[in-house]
């Protein structure tokens, strides 16, 4: 996995003067190999590198400029743009013994850059400060990848650092927990539990109408908050719904409005990156009837929902429309996946009573618990299940 982080520099007058040379003499050398490049018929731009013939220059600072240049003819080929690219962003590359980091820390810097200057046997140094952000993926043993890019944005100078990291091998856990995303409830588990229901009919009020900078829409932020309760909570596998709006068509006026700035699939990719992280896996599965269909009898009716409740037309099972919703989605993700899916104890106790065999083997947990160790994800003992005598019935929707 690799993550970028930006970092503000401290360059002196000196140092920034260089470093504006320098991203003058690239824009220059990547524009010029670009007009080389751009000449070229299609199947010289095979090669992931460029051919040595066209390289003109001897030093190392040229050579990535005319890489760069490469790369971008290929893409816009690939792309199928028919107009000569032009670069002209204040930025330029550094790559493996061009630059060094130094560790050495002052009272102001705790990050240095030992930087290629132009001169031979001569190397500029240029402070920065490390974050907390990027300070916590040190420490979970990242390393600093061999590429920095220096950027200019509104006049002060950046540098992005890449780092490299590798995640925890996939857990050996069946265990899956289903979720329902929804603009009135929030997001509802398969457990039973429902988050957030004030606070965030609040929050997507008051963000409706605002644009927020990337990163601080406090919606966002709140999801990324869920995101991490969520994980430490379960400690398991995820299921989630495909989403698939199909636009405006076919929708009405209000469900547009409401549906209008809820950033569901960024609470679904926040958990997927830090699923991956702590080793587990989050699938996706097809949400068509999830919140009409019966759970235990696997009856499809639109009239089985109303509002918020959930009322079997056929077996009479009854419970929270989108727990009913989320139930659902785990069972279809243990089918597909071969995962067991978690349900709520009244769910599982139902399938009891009524003498059906669940579609998957199933677990049952009866209270979730608000802890860092995880919940205590039980199974329940349906003894009935392994009574031959009893009928089974398998819900024909789910096979
Ligand atoms: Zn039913």
């Amino acid at each position: 996995m690799k993550l970028q982080f930006k970092l503000k520099i401290f360059p002196n007058k000196n140092k920034r003067m260089i470093l504006e040379n320098f991203c003058n003499i690239w824009k220059n050398l990547v524009n010029s190999y670009i007009d080389l490049y751009w000449k070229l018929p299609d199947w010289e731009l095979k090669s992931k590198y460029p051919p040595k013939e066209f390289f003109l220059g001897n030093n190392k600072f040229e050579w990535y400029a005319c890489l760069k240049a490469w790369q971008i003819v290929k893409a816009t080929i690939k792309m199928k743009r028919k107009t000569k690219p032009f670069f002209k962003k204040n930025e330029f590359d550094f790559y493996d013994n061009l630059f060094s980091f130094c560790n050495f820390v002052t009272k102001e810097f705790d990050l240095w850059l030992k930087v290629y200057s132009g001169i031979p046997f001569r190397r500029i140094l240029i402070p920065c400060k490390k974050y907390r952000r990027l300070n916590y993926w040190l420490n979970k043993r990242a390393t600093f990848s061999k590429a920095i890019k220096f950027k200019k944005i509104n006049g002060n100078w950046y540098v992005i650092v890449y780092l490299n990291y590798k995640p925890k091998e996939r857990k050996q856990n069946t265990k899956i927990v289903g979720f329902d995303i929804d603009y009135r409830n929030g997001v509802a588990d398969s457990i039973g539990k429902i988050w957030f229901n004030k606070e965030f009919e609040n929050l997507r009020k008051r963000t409706k109408w605002r644009s927020y900078k990337n990163g601080i829409n406090p919606l966002r932020q709140l999801f990324n908050r869920i995101a991490k309760e969520i994980i430490n909570i379960y400690q398991c596998n995820f299921a989630f719904e495909k989403l698939n709006f199909k636009g405006k068509k076919g929708r009405s006026k209000k469900f547009r409005r409401d549906y209008k700035n809820v950033p569901y699939n960024h609470l679904i990719k926040r958990i997927e990156t830090l699923t991956k992280l702590e080793g587990f896996q989050t699938v996706r599965v097809s949400s068509v009837y999830t919140s009409q269909t019966c759970p235990i009898c696997g009856y499809i009716s639109k009239e089985n929902r109303s509002g918020d409740n959930f009322k079997c037309k056929k077996c009479s099972f009854e419970y929270h429309a989108d727990v009913v919703a989320a139930t659902n989605i785990a069972i279809r993700a243990g089918l597909r996946y071969g995962y067991q899916p978690v349900v709520a104890q009244a769910v599982a106790e139902e399938w009891r009573r009524q003498g059906i065999q669940p579609p998957v083997e199933c677990l049952a947990v009866s209270t979730p618990l608000q802890s860092r160790q995880g919940v205590g994800l039980c199974t329940l003992n349906l003894s009935c299940f392994k009574d031959k005598t009893v009928p089974r019935r398998i819900p024909d929707f789910l096979s």
